[in-house]
């Protein structure tokens, strides 16, 4: 098992031996090309949610080593922002190829770590490869604008630049997609990198760290520190990093905002949601219900794009008992076991927490229609499983509909009209994405004009862009992703 595990982190053999000859591995910093063990006493352990087992350890790292690993991007900057941008792009070529290559790798690493079933994990990593596809046409992205003779003699023009560090904060949700939403745009945009993956799931960055350094990146380009509050604040306050990228909750992403902005840092922080779906009674029934389960239990709930509640408008309500039927069948399991359709929540804490705000909705009289908290899970009597869980007559006062649950538990309102179904979801405070089911244009075109959600999707139910697009919220959530947070103009 402990070889097994290792091949996780060191598989290319640039690892120094000390951090894989432990037992459990511990996980390594990333510093100017070299993966090294922290000299960092204090650690956290990974943990598989399915199982318990401890699968490494990730040190809180070192002041001192933060601070090189900076120093490290620093240095690498000046020789990397003046490489050809056909030389950066071959790397996110070659990057793109070895991510494939080694895609049921990242895949167990991921299901290993997080919980997710092993498809959902592929799935994970494959929307990353699709940022790492779109960093390979980045000189045509980073084209600039210019105008001859704006007046007499004079043309202007604008450059698009490098700023030099940056920085990302990564949530424990998509250990791959997330690092691949920023360092890949970044480096290849002549910019070098420190990631700061989530203390609970690390594997995947440091397996995709070692695809990037084996595709040619240069040492110093991307690297990789471990930890918490600590190191997030360093990140916040150094003032060799010029731009962050965080993506996680709202208690973070707003700590992290306020920090770093003021130390005059661009910030994009991309955090929680309470994604909603409106459902008008002249939807496809079974389309709308199979689009409901999937959005609203896949991946335990543990989507910054799940639908965890929905508006059923008018007779549509009547639908609640086919819903509940449907999310029945789904297969609570290890995202190991073959046919699954849920994994568990990734920590204790986190289960403790969802079922806690089940039960203040139960308490605050929402009708519980299907109660997934006390499911066993044969062979896995340790995992942090919660079952699909659905709330009924819910409304807008009630703890369970004012915060994110982030697991598998869908809450059900009524509204008697479209307009107040409507309104509903733009009084919430989050505004991420929202999806409509109807079989009506009208009605569409009026969600898409009307609706405060930064994706939109019409009987789509995880209305996510592709890289090509930005990825945007509104209202509780500040965010872009794009090439252009990390390019000053010249
Ligand atoms: P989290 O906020 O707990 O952790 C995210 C990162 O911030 C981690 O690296 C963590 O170490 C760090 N962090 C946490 N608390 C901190 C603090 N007080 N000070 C400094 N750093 C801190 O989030 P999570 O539980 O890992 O991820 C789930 C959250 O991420 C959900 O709210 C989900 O909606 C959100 N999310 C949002 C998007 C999006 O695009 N909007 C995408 C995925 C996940």
């Amino acid at each position: 098992i402990f070889a097994l595990r290792s091949s996780y982190y060191f598989s290319t053999g640039v690892v120094e031996p000390s951090s894989s000859l432990r037992s459990p591995p511990r996980v390594p910093n990333l510093i100017g090309g070299k993966f090294v063990d922290s000299q960092s006493s204090s650690t956290i352990d990974v943990i598989n949610p399915a199982t318990q087992e401890v699968v490494s350890q990730l040190p809180l790292t070192t002041n001192e080593e933060f601070k090189a690993a900076v120093s490290a991007a620093k240095h690498a900057f000046p020789a990397w922002r003046n490489t050809p941008i056909t030389t950066r792009q071959r790397v996110m070529l070659k990057l793109q190829e070895l991510i494939r290559r080694d895609i049921d790798k990242l895949a167990m690493n991921i299901t290993t770590e997080q919980g997710k079933t092993l498809k959902d994990a592929h799935g994970d990593v494959f929307r990353g490869l699709e940022v790492v596809e779109h960093a390979c046409g980045m000189a045509t992205l980073q084209m600039g604008e210019y105008v001859p003779n704006v007046a007499n003699g004079i043309d202007t023009f604008s450059i698009r630049e490098p700023l030099g560090v940056c920085a990302g904060i990564c949530p424990f949700n998509f250990p791959a997609m997330i690092p691949l939403w920023m360092f890949p745009v970044a480096v290849t945009c002549g910019n070098t990198f420190v990631l700061k993956p989530s203390e609970k799931d690390p594997g995947a960055s440091i397996i995709l760290a070692e695809l990037a350094m084996e595709a040619g990146l240069p040492n110093g380009v991307l690297n990789i520190v471990h930890g918490t509050n600590d190191v997030v604040n360093a990140i916040c306050d150094d003032d060799d990093i010029r731009a962050i990228s965080f993506v996680g909750s709202n208690t973070a992403g707003m700590h992290i905002y306020s920090r770093a902005s003021a130390k005059g840092k661009r910030v994009q922080s991309n955090m929680g949601a309470k994604n909603h779906a409106i459902v008008l009674p002249d939807a496809n029934t079974d389309a709308t219900l199979n689009a409901l389960v999937a959005a609203g239990f896949g991946a335990a709930g543990q989507r910054c794009m799940a639908l965890s509640t929905v508006v059923f408008v008018g007779d549509s309500h009547s639908w609640e008992n086919k819903l509940v039927e449907l999310a029945k069948s789904l297969k609570v399991n290890a995202g190991t076991e073959p046919d699954v359709d849920l994994g568990p929540v990734i920590s204790k804490q986190a289960k403790e927490r969802v079922c806690k705000l089940i039960q203040s909705g139960v308490e605050s009289g929402a009708r519980l229609l299907l109660d997934g908290r006390n499911i066993v899970v044969p062979g896995y009597k340790d995992g942090n499983f919660i079952g699909p869980t659905i709330l009924s007559g819910v409304t807008a006062d009630m703890d369970c509909y004012k915060e994110e649950i982030f697991g598998p538990v869908l809450l059900c309102m009524k509204a008697d009209s479209f307009e107040e179904a409507i309104h509903i979801v733009n009084r919430n405070k989050y505004g991420n994405g929202a999806s409509l089911f109807t079989a009506s244009g009208a009605a569409a075109r009026k969600f898409q004009t009307e609706i405060e959600a930064g994706q939109v999707g019409i009987n789509v139910p995880i209305p996510v862009p592709l890289p090509f697009f930005s990825f945007t919220g509104s209202k509780g959530i500040l965010c872009w992703r794009s090439q252009f947070l990390w390019q000053g103009r010249g």
